[in-house]
């Protein structure tokens, strides 16, 4: 059995720029007139940055990932009067797209690695490398752990956060656990390097996988393709292993045809399939979940959990009591407590899909909005795009495209245009690398 150790895989995959900056190096930077020194300040201190030109605003915008990366790189070319700010608390962005691949060896860390500071060289925006902790919306100003600054629009792309109540309680020492033993992996950064190890240090036994309830949880065809592929690992590595996937649908709410042949035919004796399966409990202790359709014994466990908020969101005061996402007032994305503020990507609920394709084309949107808002005007409205592929074998992959239609009497959105393609092909599987490598040089070159 060939296995392999993850030792300086992060060391080897990363440029040198890039460890540079996760060592604190040039922390953060900012783009227009070229690099600056960076003094670190008291986080009540105002952060050094130049300031807008005289009658610009100033759009701050929290999260690095795919919606903020595209919105800051479109604002300013939409507009490069606009003073932008984008705060992200990753050294380097880590695509979750694709990272399912490379959790199993079928593309490297490279290729899912980009550079921010290049981006924000380009196109003028500033970008800061620090964490936001809090947000005063009377006086405009968010709380970073360099500074403060303040803004005229604030975009939370702050992205998603896990609810554990439901399956594991709200003892902080079972949510500790949950997160630390058993990370989910959907949230960039080191949760997947935890995740890709524990997969390659799997000896024997059941590996279960779990699916949250409902389709707000970020990447809805994402846990079905993470097991097929572990599945495929296995097999592959002649492992004596089998991915137990729980699933409360009644079949993947996308692409099942696609999944199911993929179980059947190229991973068959590898994965079980449980489906309208409802998660009870996780007894860590006896290393067992119980369910709907009886208990579950796992030898190592990718629990993934119902998703909610970033807490800055909650912190903002956008979350209705009793909801997981905050109030928004479509089709704008604008906060409803507040009319500077705004939610994209997956950090706002349904109706999009959470994917990287829907955050990334709805910031182009958004993008427009601002400025259109910024100079007094008003724009109509566009749909996003949601254009998702799933690997399901070695270079075969299968994929569902689709947009949304929106009723302003209503104010309800519906699926529009769907496309899907069940056939696991190596023609998907090279357009979907090709999809990637597009949505990087939009975010990115
Ligand atoms: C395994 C996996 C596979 C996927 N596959 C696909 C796919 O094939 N196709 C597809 O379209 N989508 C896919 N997705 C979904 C896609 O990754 C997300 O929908 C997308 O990342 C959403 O972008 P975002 O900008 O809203 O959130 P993110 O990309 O998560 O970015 C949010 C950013 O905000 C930062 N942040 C949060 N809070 C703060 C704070 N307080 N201060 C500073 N920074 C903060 C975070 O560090 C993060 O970088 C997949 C996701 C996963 C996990």
């Amino acid at each position: 059995m060939k296995r392999k150790t993850l030792k300086g895989v992060f060391e080897m995959s990363v440029s040198r720029r890039d460890l540079l900056k996760a060592t604190g190096v040039g922390v953060a930077l900012a783009a227009t007139g070229g690099a600056f020194n960076f003094t670190f300040a008291k986080t009540t201190d105002t952060l050094n940055l130049p300031k807008p030109s005289k009658g610009s605003p100033r759009v701050v915008i929290v999260g690095g990932g795919w919606s903020g990366s595209t919105l800051a790189k479109y604002i300013k070319k939409n507009d490069p009067n606009i003073d932008v700010v984008l705060i992200e608390k990753n050294n380097v962005f880590m695509s979750c797209p694709v990272s399912n691949l490379w959790l199993v060896d079928l593309v490297d860390l490279e290729f899912l690695i980009h550079d921010h500071l290049k981006a924000a060289d380009k196109y003028g925006y500033h970008f800061v490398n620090a964490e936001v902790h809090d947000i005063d919306r009377k006086k405009r100003v968010v709380y970073t752990s360099l500074g403060k600054l303040h803004y005229d629009y604030l975009v939370l792309a702050t992205g998603i956060d896990y609810d554990y109540s439901q399956w594991v309680g709200t003892d902080p020492k079972d949510i500790e656990i949950a997160m630390k033993r058993y990370p989910a992996a959907f949230k960039p950064g080191e949760e997947h390097f935890q995740l890709k190890k524990k997969i390659r240090d799997f000896e024997e036994g059941n590996f279960v996988i779990t699916v949250p309830p409902g389709i707000d949880y970020r990447c809805i065809p994402g846990p079905y393709e993470r097991a097929t592929l572990i599945a495929w690992y296995f097999k592959q590595n002649n492992i004596p292993g089998k991915v137990i996937l729980l699933d409360p649908h009644n079949d993947p709410p996308v692409k099942a045809e696609g999944f199911h042949k993929a179980w059947n035919e190229y991973v068959k004796g590898y994965i079980e399939y449980y489906p309208q399966t409802d998660i009870k409990e996780v007894d860590f202790g006896k290393k067992r979940i119980v369910t709907s359709l009886g208990d579950f014994d796992f030898t190592d466990l990718n629990l993934y959990p119902r998703c909610k908020s970033a807490p800055l969101v909650y912190k903002a005061g956008l979350v209705p009591k009793g909801d997981r996402w905050p109030a928004l007032r479509w089709p704008w994305y604008m906060a409803q407590a507040d009319e500077r503020i705004f939610c994209t990507g997956d950090a706002r609920n349904q109706p999009f899909s959470k994917s990287g394709n829907t955050a990334n084309s709805e910031a182009h949107i958004v993008a427009d909005l601002i400025v259109k808002l910024a100079h007094g005007k008003s724009m109509d409205y566009k749909p996003p795009r949601t254009l998702c592929y799933s690997g399901v074998d070695k270079g075969k992959a299968v994929w569902v495209d689709l947009t949304y239609k929106y009723d302003p009497k209503k104010n309800e959105f519906a699926f529009h245009n769907v496309k899907m393609d069940n056939n696991p092909t190596e023609a998907n599987w090279k357009a979907y690398l090709e999809w990637a490598k597009a949505m990087y040089r939009d975010m990115f070159s």
